[in-house]
């Protein structure tokens, strides 16, 4: 709550929800994302502070994007393990497109 007080532009609120802060929502690029390359890898769904909600797992332990519960925070970015990133924040309103996510 100091946080909410303390901030000069009134940024935060008590009661904001994750739909109102979110600036983006995260891709993952299968074509070099490790799983999907049969390498175990789960740093991203470890940074994400909202994992098994906004990063979740197939079956086959593929991760995927689920996107209303993520907010496009980009600590998922920062964590994974191939250069480049095999992950990507997308902004709203951005005409950029990263590759598609074939859903589970
Ligand atoms: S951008 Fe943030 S909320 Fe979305 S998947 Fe990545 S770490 Fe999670
Ligand atoms: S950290 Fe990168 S390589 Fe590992 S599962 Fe996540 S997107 Fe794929």
């Amino acid at each position: 709550m100091h946080c909410i007080d303390a901030c000069p532009t009134g940024a935060l609120r008590p009661g904001t929800t994750r739909r109102q802060v979110a600036i983006g929502v995260a891709r993952i690029d299968q074509r070099t994302c490790l799983p999907f390359q049969g390498v175990v890898c789960r740093a991203c769904w470890r940074a994400c502070p909202f994992s098994g909600e906004a990063i979740r797992h197939d079956a086959l332990g593929r991760p995927y994007v689920d996107p209303p519960h993520c907010v496009g925070c980009g600590l998922c970015v920062h964590a994974c393990l191939t250069e480049p990133p095999s992950i990507h924040v997308e902004p709203f309103g951005s005409k950029r497109r990263f590759p598609r996510e074939t859903p589970p």
